[in-house]
């Protein structure tokens, strides 16, 4: 099925759909018929990780989707525990041999765990995967702008991307800003809060105005910001709502509403400065 969903391009020249599917917390029998009912929809874009143990899984929905490799964007990431060189190039051979890929589209760095200071070993790793070709693009997660500096000055490149956590209670603006200046694309987890934003008055009345549910209102509010936006669902008619947005336009006023639902407090997840977990 062809779509005439938005995409948008890297520095590097390759480009991503800007609406992809998130499969953290997608386990098990569940998560093959996910992937499916999203490539199913239109979506092309799938994102998980080693540390969410679906890989497999989801390597057999894209599979059986038989939609052509070259037409999907298959993004996967480096655990904590495998920032050093040799160790994080096999932990790509694993994730695709999992995968039953031969490369991934992008490649990310999952936490920075500066506490380990690992991680420009491990973005060393990632520019030679770029080299040769097991990962078209690279990237990181949940860095901050003191991080991407110093990947810039201790190597000369930087992420195509930064996945972080922003919603609309945690908008990252500073971050985002330091994305523009510097041609990185911003990338949105937890895009609908993990569900929390989905019941505030603002966008239930936003949604209420558009005739729309308030998962699309946020959904492309995103879009409209310019995020790569991956919306995790297991349920297909969720999965089918999340990708029905190309119709759906919010005006400057909307917009203007949204941003003023920030909060200092909104960050749901971890603190990336401080998370260390290295079991996996
Ligand atoms: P999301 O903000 O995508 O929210 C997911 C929750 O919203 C689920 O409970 C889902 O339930 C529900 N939901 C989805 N669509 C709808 C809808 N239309 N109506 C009502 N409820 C809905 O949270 P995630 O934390 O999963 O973030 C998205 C993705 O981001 C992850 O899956 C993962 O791929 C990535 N991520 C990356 C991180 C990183 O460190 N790099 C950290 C966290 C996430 P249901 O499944 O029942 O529909």
């Amino acid at each position: 099925m062809s779509s005439n969903q938005p995409y948008l391009t890297f520095y590097d020249g390759r480009r991503t759909p800007q609406l992809g599917l998130g499969t953290w917390q997608v386990t098990g029998d569940a998560t093959a018929p996910a992937v499916q009912a999203a490539i199913e929809a239109g979506y092309r874009a799938i994102d998980t990780a080693y540390i969410y143990y679906n890989e497999t899984e989801v390597g057999q929905g894209i599979a059986q989707s038989g939609v052509p490799r070259e037409d999907l964007f298959i993004t996967t990431k480096l655990w904590n525990n495998r920032h050093e060189l040799d160790s994080a190039k096999s932990a790509l051979q694993e994730s695709l041999d999992r995968l039953q890929l031969d490369y991934v589209d992008l490649y990310l760095i999952h936490w920075p765990v500066p506490k380990e200071k690992m991680y420009l070993q491990a973005w060393e790793a990632l520019i030679q995967m770029r080299d040769d070709g097991r990962a078209k693009s690279i990237g990181v997660c949940n860095f901050n702008a003191d991080h991407l500096q110093n990947l810039l000055d201790k190597t000369g490149v930087l992420p195509v991307v930064n996945q972080i956590e922003l919603h609309p209670y945690f908008q990252q603006t500073e971050l985002c800003a330091y994305h523009a200046d510097h041609g990185i694309l911003t990338e949105a987890w937890s895009p609908l809060g993990q569900g929390q934003v989905l019941t505030d008055p603002v966008i239930q009345e936003l949604a209420h105005q558009l005739q729309a549910s308030p998962a699309q209102v946020i959904l492309r509010w995103h879009i409209q910001m310019g995020h790569i936006v991956i919306p995790k669902s297991a349920n297909p008619d969720r999965i089918r709502e999340n990708f029905n947005l190309w119709n759906l336009h919010l005006d400057d006023a909307a917009m203007a509403r949204i941003a003023t639902l920030n909060k200092a407090d909104g960050r749901i997840g971890p603190e990336p400065e401080l998370f260390h977990v290295m079991k996996g």
